[in-house]
């Protein structure tokens, strides 16, 4: 029997300020392999306060990557290890200070340090053959749930899909909301969002349980919060509940699964290059069928934070390009499977998806 016996991050510390821990956290870990960190950093951060802060010593790389021009690539995180490996060595462990991209970059870069050949070999459950080197994630912006989840979600030449394995997962995360203040109005609701939407697939599909639902109704009374209620807005204290969210919207999915809208939302960014965050708000916004009170509950926030999604993208597209990321879709079976049910295929097919797409 397929038993749900996940691994979690070995350590997570949480607070404002707790950033300041990183350089004591990491220290013993300094004695490891060849006595070097690798920091991962989101470009954003290249002129910022942050930047500063960051415990690198002598000997230390600081890499910055630019996260806006496409989702993480298979290429990309071969090209990091390839160039580490071959001039400086095996580092003792490996920092990811960013959003989700980064998060991802550093969870895969961590394991292909250790195994060979390009990370497209690992893209799937289960693949990885040695347990990855020490890795910290550090995110600054909230939603995802990418810091505390087992899938290193990578592009790939053929396909968009995670590494994911139990050493995937973080040995430390550090859950710092001062570090999500500059976190712009627009990208703070998508990716928030990203967290409302993976609790309301999470608890409507045939896998929701006791476990995934306690972390679920939590992070969504969270975002309540954070979107909706009386004293909405981005403020520190609204900070710190949606960085507790993301994690809580995360666990609740790995114990769970996530449904309709993430499949054609994988669809838009294979296909189409769309954000995954902004892709899933494309699509959720037609879904009311499917989830009725959480599109609704949706439209309102939408409303309160005066963010208008664009509509009729579909007029754009061709027949083509409608049926390439119908495939996409069609072939997470995993996410039908827990949202329609066992026999989704009888119900689902896809010309059924080529229609909800059309809905965009
Ligand atoms: P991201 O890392 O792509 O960052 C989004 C934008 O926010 C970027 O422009 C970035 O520079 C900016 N940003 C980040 N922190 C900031 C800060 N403090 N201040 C100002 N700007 C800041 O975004 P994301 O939405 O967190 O992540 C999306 C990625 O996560 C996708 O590649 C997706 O595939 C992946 N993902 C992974 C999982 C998982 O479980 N592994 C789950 C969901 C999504
Ligand atoms: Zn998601």
């Amino acid at each position: 029997m397929d038993v749900k016996n996940f691994k979690n991050a070995d350590r997570i510390a949480f607070g404002r300020g707790s950033f300041k821990g990183l350089s004591s956290i990491i220290t013993q870990k300094r004695l490891l392999n060849n006595n070097f960190f690798l920091f991962i950093v989101d470009q954003y951060f290249a002129d910022k306060d942050l930047f500063y802060r960051i415990p690198a010593e002598k000997g230390d790389v600081v890499k910055l990557i630019n996260v806006d021009p496409h989702e993480p690539t298979t290429a990309q995180v071969d090209n990091i290890r390839d160039e580490i490996l071959g001039s400086i060595g095996l580092p003792s462990g490996i920092v990811g200070i960013g959003g989700g991209s980064i998060m991802d970059i550093t969870k895969a870069a961590s394991l292909m340090f250790t195994n060979p050949g390009s990370s497209t070999r690992y893209q799937g459950l289960n693949l990885i053959k040695h347990p990855g080197i020490y890795h910290v994630g550090v995110p600054t912006i909230s939603g995802t749930g990418a810091e505390v989840s087992m899938t290193a979600v990578l592009t790939g030449p053929e396909k968009k899909l995670g590494l994911k394995c139990d050493s995937t997962v973080f040995n430390q995360v550090i859950l710092d909301p001062e570090l999500t203040a500059s976190v712009p109005p627009d990208k703070w609701f998508y990716t928030g969002m990203d967290t409302y939407i993976h609790c309301i697939e999470s608890e409507n599909g045939y896998l929701n349980n006791a476990y995934s639902h306690a972390y679920a109704e939590q992070a969504l009374q969270l975002c309540r919060d954070v979107f909706l209620n009386q004293h909405a807005g981005k403020t520190p204290g609204n900070d710190d509940k949606l960085m507790v969210a993301s994690m809580m919207g995360g666990l609740s999915l790995t114990y769970s699964e996530v449904g309709i809208c993430h499949a054609l939302s994988y669809g838009l960014s294979k296909i189409l290059h769309e954000k995954h965050c902004y892709a899933n708000c494309l699509v959720f916004q037609h879904l009311e069928d499917y989830y009725p009170e959480g599109v609704r509950e949706m439209k309102q926030m939408l409303a309160r934070h005066q963010i208008n999604l664009p509509q009729g993208l579909s007029k754009q597209w061709t027949e083509d390009t409608i049926t390439a990321m119908a495939k996409v879709a069609y072939a997470l079976s995993h996410m039908w499977n827990h949202a329609v049910g066992p026999d989704w295929k009888k119900k689902i097919t896809i010309e059924k998806i080529k229609e909800l797409y059309k809905r965009l």
